[in-house]
């Protein structure tokens, strides 16, 4: 694919607007084009006229006639190889493995972690303090509504972590040079997200839509093996010769504490989950 950078069309292009800069930017006829993929899409405001810029990635008809282009248009710096973005895992999980790897918080960071985890094979278990998404839903407005604050399921604790009740801003100034917020967004449209936040300059998912979209994710998790246990907060961690044996879990609906055997295991708490730093 060649990548196309730059392109600059009114607010309100014609419908074949895309295409003819495309067109017109590698010099060659409307049906050498097999697709125009977008990448992303940002809006120039520094003029009286606001524009759309836009990176495309094209297939040509012919793939034989993209090396012979980019070639040809080697100087011209809106003109480039498209890059690899595709999300490759980087293990798979061997067969008979004696401990599943745990991952403590299913918030953001957590949700991802098992999910990547679930990818590769090794049927992750989550244990999350709060309750699931739904159950925390109207915690949550109890709070907000009749001033009743449940600790354990709120606006910081529960189901998709800190931030799952707002309208989930996507953007940030990291450098991402490898492709993986690629990943992350692929994800998320896969779970509900609407498919623009692949190319918009500032995706945000849209309020309330997180809950579903955190939901469906569970369910790939649970799908591929995995296990999402809600109520259940770490409470001691075992180390043994400066390894991690196991986990003391206390079940917040019925007051019992067990023991897990781990001898991996993710904390992805957050910043919120004071009593638990005290303990680490
Ligand atoms: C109101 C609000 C709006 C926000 N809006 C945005 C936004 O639009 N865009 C954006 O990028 N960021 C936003 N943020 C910030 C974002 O939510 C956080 O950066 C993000 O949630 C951090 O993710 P995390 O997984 O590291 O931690 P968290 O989301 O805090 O998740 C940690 C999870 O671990 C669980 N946990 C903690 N201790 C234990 C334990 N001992 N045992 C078991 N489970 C435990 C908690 O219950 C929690 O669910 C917002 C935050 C808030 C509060």
């Amino acid at each position: 694919m060649i990548r196309l950078s730059e392109i600059k069309l009114p607010l309100d292009p014609p419908a074949d607007a895309l295409p003819r800069a495309v067109q017109g930017l590698l010099g060659v006829e409307p049906d050498a084009v097999a697709h125009i993929h977008v990448h992303k899409r940002s809006f120039d405001a520094r003029k009286v006229d606001l524009l759309q810029v836009y990176i495309v990635d094209v297939t040509l008809v012919d793939a034989g006639l993209e090396p012979v282009l980019l070639a040809k248009l080697a100087g011209n710096p809106r003109v480039t190889p498209s890059p690899d973005m595709v999300y490759r895992l980087p293990a798979r999980a061997p067969a008979g493995l004696p401990l599943r790897p745990v991952v403590v918080g299913f918030g953001p960071c957590g949700i991802f972690c098992a999910l990547l985890l679930a990818q590769m094979g090794f049927k992750p278990i989550v244990l999350e303090r709060g309750k699931t998404v739904r159950q925390r839903t109207r915690d949550t407005w109890g709070l907000w509504r009749k001033s009743v604050l449940d600790p354990e399921s709120n606006v910081q604790f529960g189901e998709g972590g800190a931030g799952t009740f707002s309208d989930g801003k996507l953007y940030s100034q990291i450098k991402d040079p490898r492709f993986l917020g690629r990943k992350v967004m692929e994800e998320f449209v896969k779970a509900g997200a609407p498919p623009e936040i692949l190319y918009v300059a500032h995706p945000h998912i849209g309020t309330f839509k997180l809950v579903k979209v955190v939901e469906t994710m569970r369910a790939e998790i649970v799908a591929l093996g995995g296990e999402v246990r809600f109520e259940q907060r770490v409470t001691d961690v075992e180390i043994e010769d400066g390894q991690v044996r196991g986990l003391t879990v206390l079940d917040q609906q019925t007051g019992t504490t067990s023991e897990l055997r781990a001898d991996h295991v993710v904390m992805a708490l957050g910043h919120s989950s004071r009593d638990t730093f005290a303990m680490l």
